[in-house]
């Protein structure tokens, strides 16, 4: 009889050595080649990744039963997914762990089974293709070698959910290449592709797919030397300089996140200060600060932003039916959405009325495909794929018309007038205005029921989330085409109702004008900035209006005024002045801050005049419109409304979202808080009546 699962290896093309035959069930498949050496391939069934569960290492435990008992002449490892070699830990294992003390009982388990792997007589060779994350990372560390298929990358993510690795990386890697080096992985959680991955000495050679046989036979028979740490990688591993290294990655560390958002990396940096030069030690160590950090209040919050972001993929499952996306505009936005689609494997057209706008597109998918660590093939690929289009030939092709032209409703209305008649009946029509209303936008479409607004952030290749906006003539199957669309192409949909600002800058628009209004009162830009950053959030208000654009934060505010029926904070005049005058952020290099290389430069922070109640004035209005979102059906429920927050606005992501932090500092708290500061400041603070629902 056929077995399922071979059948499923055979059509991945990958090189898994010889016929699988045996153990029927269970992740791990072995086999025997004609030299003696055992092949074991991970294939998690029903998944597509697989992932380090507790059946994933009891089941190598088993197949290390069989080869102490009659030892091959080494050992293959690597995966029968054709995506890649496993994408991490199981995180549901972790929402399931409750105490320190189960949770270090299932560490050690784990990490006796890798002791074994690691102490085997035998060469073990792990073979990795595409990712090796976190946990699967750790399987393949304790290996004697890693052969790295061209294309393959490795990491350890665990830092985003506030920990460190858990399964042996601590030690293991700092024991492979330089140990800075390998903290300075741990700690930022940055993915090693492969060129870097070979040059820091994580991967031993890198073969195309069809060489791995060859290269497996290479390390068996010797050939496949590794280089070991060298005399630079053992000095750093002493006691003086770990900790002089330890000072600066925590400095480095604390730029980034204050100890008490974020425990992780100095738990880390404390453990490799102490133990560095003692994996035994760093074991014990690793284990019992990974069963405090999980279940931390931090990590507990970050594992749900986790599946948060899941939950919005899942949405946007499924086929989208487009090959072709006509996109309208190319300036900031245009060009961006262009560039992104190509490269996810979209056929793009794209027309500006400015020629050389097109011009300035491809080269911008030249670099973002650098950027995004496309190889040559892929790159030339991409770019064949984005087409200039000043006749816009490839109007009548498209199943997707995106618009990112300026934002103007009557001229977005003349442009809708020149597509439409051109378009497939079949095709939808997009917007991505930030502010302008659906409905209005609509009304002089022949097909309403066809077009939706589609709101991608800047920059579209770092923001992972776009709006799906719907009015009410939307068709479902056209939102539901356009989450697949977010899909297929890397995004995360979030479907929002048509709304003033949606949801993402109906909450962000107070937040900002709130700051502006603090600064009208005399208070440092630096200082609200800060508080901002210390509540969590990832930029302050000011800075965050200068990367947007202070012209587009006024439009957006201005419609936004007009378009709901709540006080906002005023827009001040000097504000206008700045922007009539040219500087308007970023962008123009000069806004509330210098900008030089893409950075704000800012000065210290003098406390003079800060107001006791600064954080509170810039985070409830925010939460309090999201509030006032959720009651009103913009958004399905607080978990989308949280997962689109972080993901838009990076919305401090430890406190699990704005309704999660509602709930979690109490509803009627919060409303009592916005009260008090509608009496000391006006009526904007009026807490929404949707507090009411929450209590
Ligand atoms: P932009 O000014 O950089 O680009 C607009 C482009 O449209 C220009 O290249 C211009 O030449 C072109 N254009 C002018 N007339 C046109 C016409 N008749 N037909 C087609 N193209 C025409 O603007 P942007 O910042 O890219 O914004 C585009 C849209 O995206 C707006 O609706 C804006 O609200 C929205 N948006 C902007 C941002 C942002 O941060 N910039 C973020 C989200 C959404």
């Amino acid at each position: 009889m056929t077995d399922p699962v071979l059948t499923h290896l055979s059509k991945t093309k990958l090189e898994l050595g010889p016929v699988h035959t045996a153990e029927p069930e269970g992740p791990w498949r072995a086999a025997r080649d004609a030299h003696g050496v055992l092949w074991l391939a991970l294939d998690c069934a029903g998944a597509g990744a697989n992932t380090v569960s507790r059946d994933v290492l009891e089941g190598l435990d088993r197949q290390l039963d069989a080869i102490e008992q009659e030892p091959p002449k080494g050992v293959v490892i690597r995966s029968g997914k054709a995506d890649g070699f496993a994408a991490g830990a199981d995180i549901s294992m972790f929402r399931k762990l409750e105490d320190v003390a189960e949770v270090k009982a299932v560490l050690s388990q784990g990490h006796s089974v890798l002791d074994r792997l690691d102490a085997l007589d035998c060469l073990t060779i792990c073979v990795v293709h595409g990712y090796a994350l976190g946990g699967g990372f750790e399987i393949a560390l304790a290996c004697d070698r890693i052969i790295a298929v061209d294309g393959a990358s490795f990491g350890f993510p665990e830092i985003n959910l506030g920990l460190h690795p858990g399964l042996g990386g601590t030690f293991r890697l700092p024991g492979r290449i330089d140990p800075v080096e390998a903290m300075t992985h741990m700690l930022t959680g940055k993915t090693a592709y492969t060129k870097k991955a070979r040059a820091l000495g994580i991967a031993d050679a890198v073969v195309q797919e069809r060489h791995v046989k060859a290269a497996v036979r290479a390390a068996i028979e010797g050939r496949l030397e590794r280089d070991g740490p060298g005399l630079s990688d053992r000095v750093k591993s002493l006691p003086v300089a770990r900790s002089y290294a330890a000072r600066k990655m925590r400095e480095n560390a604390a730029d980034r996140a204050p100890k008490d958002h974020y425990p992780a990396p100095y738990a880390l940096i404390d453990l490799w200060e102490t133990h560095g030069d003692d994996p035994k030690a760093m074991q014990q160590g690793e284990i019992e600060s990974f069963a405090q950090l999980v279940t931390s209040e931090t990590s507990r919050n970050l594992v749900r932003v986790f599946f948060l972001q899941q939950a919005l993929k899942d949405e946007a499952r499924g086929d989208d039916g487009i090959a072709h996306v006509h996109v309208v505009g190319a300036g900031t936005m245009g060009t961006e959405i262009a560039a992104w689609c190509a490269l996810k494997g979209k056929t793009v057209t794209l027309f500006d009325p400015d020629v050389r706008a097109l011009g300035r597109a491809v080269r911008r998918a030249g670099t973002l495909s650098s950027e995004q660590h496309l190889t040559s093939i892929e790159t030339r690929d991409a770019l064949d794929r984005l087409m200039p289009d000043p006749e816009q030939l490839g109007v009548p092709k498209a199943d997707l018309v995106i618009e990112a032209g300026p934002e103007d409703p009557e001229l977005k209305s003349r442009i809708y007038a020149g597509l439409e008649p051109r378009m497939k009946s079949t095709a939808t029509l997009a917007t991505n205005t930030s502010s302008l209303s659906l409905t209005e936008l609509a009304k002089n479409l022949s097909r309403p029921s066809r077009f939706a607004g589609l709101h991608f952030f800047n920059p579209v290749s770092k923001m992972q989330l776009v709006e799906v906006v719907t009015h009410d003539g939307t068709f479902g199957t056209v939102s539901a085409q356009l989450t697949a669309f977010c899909g297929a192409i890397s995004r995360l949909p979030a479907l929002v109702r048509n709304y003033p600002g949606f949801l993402v800058n109906r909450a962000l628009t107070p937040y900002l004008l709130e700051a502006m209004q603090l600064m009208e009162e005399g208070c440092d830009k630096e200082v609200i900035d800060r508080a901002a950053e210390r509540f969590g959030m990832p930029v302050g208000p000011v800075e965050l209006a200068d990367q947007v654009g202070l012209d587009i934060c006024i439009q957006v505010a201005e419609s936004l005024k007009s378009g709901l029926d709540k006080p906002m904070p005023n827009i001040p005049g000097w504000l206008r002045e700045k922007v009539d005058k040219g500087d308007t952020g970023k962008k123009a290099g000069r806004g509330f801050y210098e900008w030089k290389d893409g950075k704000a430069r800012r000065g210290t922070a003098s406390g003079d005049g800060v107001p006791d109640d600064i954080t509170d004035r810039l985070i409830l209005p925010m939460v309090n419109a999201c509030v006032e979102c959720l009651r009103l059906g913009v958004v399905r429920d607080s978990d989308q409304l949280d997962g689109t927050m972080i993901f838009a606005t990076g919305f401090a992501p430890f406190r699990g979202g704005p309704m999660h932090y509602a709930k979690s500092r109490g509803p009627d708290e919060i409303a009592a808080r916005l009260n008090e500061l509608a009496n000391a400041h006006g009526p904007r603070f009026r807490p929404d009546p949707g507090w009411q629902d929450l209590g």
